[in-house]
């Protein structure tokens, strides 16, 4: 028997019974650098787990290629100024490329107009890198987003945010300055649950092995599947590109792409889920960043 848990589900396009996706979040030593400033020199074991990303970027875009799809990657713009050419590759390659703050920095704690400066920073980096391509979507590092954080990217055309964990079908932010489209994860999804081990970032979990944290993931994706929920993965790539590892991806997501799995960038997720609220074929919750009650879209609804 299946039973009926979400209250509203967003019809994906065709057959496709979910949506999901893959976002590596790409952040290199950027923590590194942030937390120890001139001492994150000292710390070369710290660093060379951080910067395992090179290895990994390139063998990840191998096994896209090899299945044939495209995904997401979020920089921070201090990678994106020092690691060009991994931003490059996954561009090349027909990938989104999203963005994840300037230096891994939280978002929450910044001072007034920081956070503005960090970001138009961030755009700016981008922009120099891959002339013509605006990026859409945004990750707060650690998922710091900030009362003002929606604001901000309305302002500056962002179509689409992924650092809450406040439903498991997209829903809108609310803001003085419009909606902004809330595409949600959870820890579950998230790679450092299972495998990181970072003493140089003050975090550390029990490793598990890719049978243990694959079977997490698959729970989440079937459970998706079977109730037309979206499926969103926060993966870095020193950690889930390790060898054994993505080979447990690549059988994760053979197996989506085989069973009804939207399996798509994030910014095409949200054009379609923008474009379903648009005509009424999604009826949205309204989550208020200041905290007031949460309300659902509709053409009518109170702006505030
Ligand atoms: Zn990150």
């Amino acid at each position: 028997m299946t039973y009926t848990m979400l209250d509203r589900t967003v019809e994906w396009p065709g057959s496709y019974r979910c949506a999901a996706s893959v976002s590596f979040d790409v952040d290199l030593d950027s923590m590194l650098e942030l937390t120890h400033g001139s001492a994150a020199r000292k710390r070369v074991s710290g660093r060379s787990w951080l910067r395992y990303d090179e290895v990994a970027v390139p063998r990840i875009l191998r096994l896209y290629r090899d299945l044939g799809i495209k995904q997401t990657f979020f920089f921070p713009g201090w990678c994106i100024e020092n690691y060009g050419h991994l931003v490059e590759a996954c561009a090349a390659d027909g990938h989104e490329i999203a963005l994840h703050g300037y230096q891994h920095e939280v978002s929450y704690e910044q001072a007034p107009g920081e956070e503005e400066r960090l970001l138009d920073r961030t755009i700016a980096a981008a922009e120099q890198v891959l002339p013509g391509v605006r990026p859409v979507g945004w990750r707060a590092p650690l998922y710091s987003l900030s009362d003002n954080s929606p604001r901000l990217l309305i302002e500056r055309g962002f179509r689409y945010d992924a650092s809450l964990m406040g439903d498991d079908v997209p829903y809108l932010l609310r803001c003085a300055a419009g909606d902004l489209l809330e595409l949600p994860s959870e820890w579950a999804n998230d790679d450092w649950s299972h495998y990181a081990v970072a003493p140089d970032l003050d975090y550390s979990v029990q490793v598990q092995s890719p049978a243990s944290a694959g079977a997490v993931y698959r729970a989440e994706l079937d459970a998706a599947r079977r109730h037309g929920g979206l499926w969103i993965a926060v993966w870095h790539p020193n950690v889930s590109g390790r060898v054994a590892r993505l080979e447990a991806v690549a059988e994760l997501l053979a197996d989506a792409q085989n069973n009804g799995a939207w399996l798509a960038p994030l910014a095409e997720i949200a054009d379609h889920v923008n474009g379903c609220i648009a005509d009424g074929r999604f009826t949205a919750r309204v989550v208020y960043p200041d905290n007031k009650p949460s309300t659902v879209h509709t053409a009518t609804s109170e702006r505030v």
